[in-house]
């Protein structure tokens, strides 16, 4: 299903937004955020810029979303704060406040793999987490654990290459540009995981 495609030729992206579904969130949960280094949350906040660029290619920007937002990611964040939403309270604050009681958490450790029956979800959630100290093992099933405490659905889903996470970039803004890819342009999995590899 490629929705874009269809429709680019005529209608501007205003229009093209009109006529089609109510886009999902696209949540950055910081949860770990205060297990990182210094140099580890400028890792998180360059990342979440990137991911902003990303969304700006198919959307406004503002359903980019980062919860558990404090006044440090604010201040070390250099993407322009204004155009996306920031909360600072729990994602399933959020979630409730937006009327979402399911969602999709991108989780490398799920037994399912992501598919398109999911991109009828109103929230896909990526872990605002990078690893560059090897002390974050599992810690994304832990922001699934904590959304289900608070009575949201998640589904739990990973992404393969060939049938594997190995090989797939775990870099956040990068999974969401291969949900993008598969979401918006109709690529398969494989094609929009070698396409940021
Ligand atoms: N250390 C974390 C763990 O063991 O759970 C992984 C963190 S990874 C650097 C950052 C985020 O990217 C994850 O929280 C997850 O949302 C997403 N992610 C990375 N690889 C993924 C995969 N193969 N499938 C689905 N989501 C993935």
């Amino acid at each position: 299903l490629c929705m874009v495609d269809k429709f680019e030729m005529v209608l501007s992206p205003e229009e093209l937004r009109s006529k089609l579904p109510e886009w999902p969130y696209f949540i950055i949960d910081l949860y770990h955020w205060d297990r990182h280094t210094q140099e580890e949350k400028g890792k998180i906040c360059l990342q979440v810029s990137q991911s902003y660029g990303l969304l700006r290619d198919y959307f406004t920007g503002r359903e980019l979303a980062v919860t558990w937002a404090n006044d440090e990611f604010k201040s070390m964040f250099h993407g322009p704060l204004e155009r996306i939403t920031t909360y600072t309270g729990p994602t399933s604050e959020f979630l409730r406040e937006n009327g979402i009681d399911e969602v999709v958490l991108l989780d490398p450790w799920a037994e399912k793999v992501l598919s398109e029956e999911d991109f009828s979800v109103k929230a896909f959630i990526i872990g605002g987490i990078v690893d560059t100290g090897g002390n974050k093992k599992k810690t994304t099933p832990k922001i699934g654990e904590e959304l289900e405490g608070a009575g949201i659905k998640v589904r739990r889903r990973k992404i393969v290459l060939r049938g594997d996470v190995i090989g797939v970039p775990d870099r956040i803004n990068r999974i969401l540009g291969i949900i993008l890819k598969m979401m918006v342009e109709g690529k398969s999995m494989d094609e929009a995981v070698y396409e940021f590899q």
